[in-house]
């Protein structure tokens, strides 16, 4: 695993939102695109915003335990259903060059800050910091407003809950 180089470089990873937004650099060598973001991008309508980008960009894929390591605490947190193989790649990434993710996509968002990954918003619609979802206790129903694995009360296991107009899942 590559050491976070702190102020020296901030790389930052791309998702397919930041390439709506189109809120970076393309040119910045720290850019990184995850190679199956790409691959998205290039099958898609959002073909045209690559430009003369493509040969610049940084294009990585991430190794498998590092994948693991997202995919578990994505199904703590209650986000791997929502995550794509995409979404897994850009968390991935984030871990394993100490980089800040750029996304819209709030399951990424979320399972970033619980693993202490730091994450920017993509477009100018700054989503608040505070996690929109709630969690909930499976056994005594108590609600919770950060992520814990175990209820503090009875023990269960905690769930998250969708919510909200804001609620941007992809089921
Ligand atoms: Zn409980």
């Amino acid at each position: 695993m590559i050491e976070s180089t702190g102020s020296e470089r901030k790389i930052i990873i791309l998702d397919t939102s930041a390439f709506i937004a189109r809120n970076f650099n393309l040119t910045d060598p720290d850019t990184v695109v995850p190679a199956s973001v790409l691959e998205e991008i290039r099958k898609g309508k959002l073909k045209r915003s690559l430009d003369y980008a493509d040969e610049m960009l940084s294009v990585r894929t991430p190794g498998k335990s590092s994948r693991e390591s997202v995919m578990d605490f994505a199904r703590k947190t209650g986000d791997l259903n929502v995550l794509s193989d995409t979404d897994i790649d850009v968390i991935a990434l984030g871990l394993e060059l100490g980089g800040t993710v750029m996304t819209d996509d709030f399951a990424i968002q979320n399972v970033c800050r619980v693993m202490g990954i730091s994450v920017i918003p993509a477009s100018n619609l700054f989503i608040s910091k505070t996690i929109r979802w709630t969690y909930r206790c499976t056994g005594c129903r108590k609600y919770f407003k950060s992520y814990r694995e175990k209820c503090d009360v009875c023990g269960h296991e905690v769930r998250r809950i969708s919510s909200g107009k804001r609620h941007k899942d992809k089921i």
